[in-house]
């Protein structure tokens, strides 16, 4: 799995959640069409008259999560800028996508601006296989946000938190370590440590918890 697949599974998914924050910093979202996939961007369009086009005008920080029948969710963090060239690009959403003719007829497709994400953070959560299975990315030049929980050297070895793991993705060892890609984040092993060896890995490079 990489970055362009993972975009390519939103467009499949097709009806994603985008989550824009409003003027007062409130969350808003909405289910919105994925339009177009291509070169490791993903396309959009919204109604120059929605509040969702005001709010990306104001802050272009979206997130857009997709879920598919398979229990599979690919969530995007990334930065929406608006295409010039208005027209070329919704006639070009339109042909890919003819069933926007049914709610825009004719002319009236042109009060729809084209917008594009080309740089952001990726994470796929697979909770159709056992354990369950993540891998983040990113593509357009951004790092990927690491989250979690690692364990450091200070580990005594009692074991507590492989025991009470919910996915069973800690290994014995010294220290003992967790299979990254096969942790909830619940946290349960954070909490239970006894000598506080388990640290959050976003304390370590200062990215945010999600
Ligand atoms: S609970 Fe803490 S000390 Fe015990 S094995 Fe796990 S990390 Fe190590
Ligand atoms: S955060 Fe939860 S799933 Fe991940 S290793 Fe700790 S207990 Fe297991």
């Amino acid at each position: 799995m990489n970055a362009q697949e993972c975009l390519n599974m939103l467009r499949e998914m097709r009806d994603c959640v985008f989550s824009t924050a409003d003027a007062e910093g409130r969350p808003q979202s909405r289910v919105i069409d994925v339009m177009l996939v291509e070169g490791e961007a993903l396309y959009f369009c919204t109604a120059r008259g929605k509040h969702f086009y005001r709010e990306l005008e104001q802050n272009p920080h979206v997130a857009v999560t997709g879920l598919n029948d398979k229990w599979q969710t690919v969530r995007l963090s990334g930065r929406a800028e608006r295409l010039t060239d208005q027209k070329r690009w919704i006639d070009r959403i339109f042909a890919e996508n003819p069933s926007m003719n049914d709610v825009y007829p004719g002319e009236s497709r042109y009060i729809l601006e084209p917008f594009r994400i080309r740089a952001g953070t990726l994470e796929l959560f697979d909770l159709g296989v056992s354990p369950i299975h993540r891998e983040s990315f990113a593509f357009g030049g951004e790092q990927v946000r690491q989250k979690g929980f690692f364990i450091t050297d200070t580990c005594i070895g009692c074991g507590t938190c492989a025991a009470g793991c919910p996915q069973r993705c800690i290994d014995a060892g010294t220290p003992y370590v967790i299979r990254q890609e096969n942790c909830l984040h619940c946290g349960r092993c954070f909490e239970a440590c006894p000598v506080g060896a388990i640290r959050r890995l976003e304390a370590e490079d200062g990215s945010p918890a999600g």
